[in-house]
Formats: C-alpha cells, structure tokens, sequence
C-alpha cells in the first residue's frame, strides 16, 4: 500500500491539516513550514500538535512531508542568501521535532554561474552544518527539472551532494513526477527505467517521498510547470503504473497540481484511489 495526499495550507496549524487531510480521504500530506516566500514562522502551538497527533494515529497516516520555503537558496553567489537559507532551515529543523520522524524537503538550490562542483559543495557544508545527530527528521532533497543553474536535475548530483553529508541516515530524496520528466527522464513513457536508473545512481533506498504533477511542458523542456493529472504531457496512465510500482511501495505520494481548493485535490485523490 502507499499513502496518498496533496500539498495543504498550514496557516491554521497541525490539527487543521489532518481535518483537511481526513476531509478529502488523504492519509499523508505536504505543507510550507512558513510563508513560502521565507517570512517568519508561525509560533507552535504544543497543544495543537497534540491534537494532530492523536488524529494521525487514528487515521492510520503515513509520514508527512514539511517543504521549505522555495525561495531560499543555499548555494547563491551572495553569502546574505546563503546565511539565510541556513538560518532558516536550522529554525525549520528544530521546529520539526514537535511532529518526530517526517521529512523536511528543500530544492537544492541554483548555482547561479558559479559552477555546479561549486554550488554542491556550498549544499553539502550547508547541510553537515545543520544536520544533528539527535534530530528524528529526514531531510530530503527534491529532484529537480533543470531549470536555468537549478542543482539536482540530474541523480548524479543528488548522489554527489549525498555522498558528502556525514550523517547519512538523516538525508534522502523526494522524486518530483513532473521535475525529473521535465529534466528529461521519461518517468511516463518508461516508468520501469528511470525507476531503475534512480536505483543505480542513488540507490532506491534513498527514495523516501514522491510528488505527483503531470507537466505543462514535453520530455526534457527543463521548464517546471505542474499540470493535473491526466492534464499534461504525462498522461493518466504513467500515474497507474507509478502509484503500483513496487519499489516505490510504502512511501507518501503528494500531489502539488494546480488545483483552485480543497475539494479539487478531493477529486484528484478519488480519480487516483479507483485508478489503482
Ligand atoms: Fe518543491
Ligand atoms: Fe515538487
Ligand atoms: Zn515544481
């Protein structure tokens, strides 16, 4: 079995977004730790938390998926940007462990120009600086499309950037559907091969989230534009074959499609659940 949800909005705290989640018959989920612009975090309520935690054990939910906030990136030319990625994830990871044992996903970052060995290497001081011994969350590292100087739209950089953190067991990575199609690996036309190839670059262990976009753009486009499913280049069907493959079982599949609300992802989650 998997887990099946979307992204949520978190402004009305932990207990709000499993109502949300349970609402649209979703048993996992993804939300912005703060505004995803990097505004300031909202104070954590003990007793909300609380709250959710005894609806996430009743609802049988899987993990959940806490995203950083989009813009930051930890391996800009100016250090300001940097030293605020960092502080931000640091704040973020501490404030993760009111839920113990999720995923805190980030985008690696753009190198801008200064070269990808170089922009991989300030990721990995970056992450070794912040990752704890005694932290319980794992920090994900989401696959990219290869946008402009994007990091991580090939599984050869993820594995470079994972080779060099120290604490290993702390760090995997979150498969975006539409990023790697987008970077040119054809998750719908060969689902089997990229899944293999993920396997033999990284290693299929490493693999702890999906995110499920169908894409506006063809194979390849390095563009990173989200379609619903069965509303891009993608197709429905790539989705039956992802959602059932058998490497990918047990893990959190999170849709971020460009649903109006709510009830729209209700929708999505119901095509998807009679799909499979
Ligand atoms: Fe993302
Ligand atoms: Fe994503
Ligand atoms: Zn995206």
């Amino acid at each position: 079995m998997i887990y099946l949800g979307c992204h949520l909005t978190s402004s009305k705290g932990y207990e709000n977004m499993a109502k949300q989640a349970v609402s649209i018959n979703a048993d996992t989920f993804q939300f912005f730790t703060r505004n995803p612009r990097g505004g300031k975090a909202k104070e954590i309520d003990p007793g909300d938390v609380e709250r959710y935690k005894a609806m996430a054990e009743l609802h049988g939910f899987g993990r959940v998926i806490a995203h950083a906030p989009y813009t930051l990136n930890p391996c800009s030319k100016d250090s300001k940007i940097r030293d605020f990625a960092h502080m931000v994830m640091t704040d973020d990871l501490l404030r993760m462990e009111y839920i113990p044992g999720n995923y805190y996903n980030f985008h690696p970052g753009s190198h801008v120009g200064q070269g990808t060995e170089a922009g991989i290497s300030m990721i990995c001081d970056m992450l070794n600086d912040i990752i704890r011994p005694e932290q319980t969350t794992t920090v994900l590292l989401e696959t990219m499309a290869g946008k402009g100087s994007e990091i991580g739209g090939t599984f050869e950089e993820l594995r470079e950037i994972i080779d060099r953190i120290r604490l290993k067991d702390k760090i995997g990575v979150c498969l975006d559907t539409c990023h790697v199609h987008d970077a040119g690996y054809d998750i719908a036309g060969d689902t089997d091969g990229v899944i293999e190839e993920f396997d033999r670059v990284i290693g299929i262990d490493r693999l702890k989230a999906i995110h499920i976009n169908d894409s506006k753009n063809i194979l390849g486009a390095h563009k990173d534009r989200h379609a619903v499913i069965g509303g891009g280049y993608l197709g429905k069907e790539a989705f039956r074959r992802i959602l059932t493959h058998p490497a990918l079982d047990g893990l959190p599949f999170v849709l971020e499609t460009p649903q109006e609300d709510l009830s729209g992802y209700g929708d999505e989650i119901k095509m998807l659940r009679e799909m499979i």
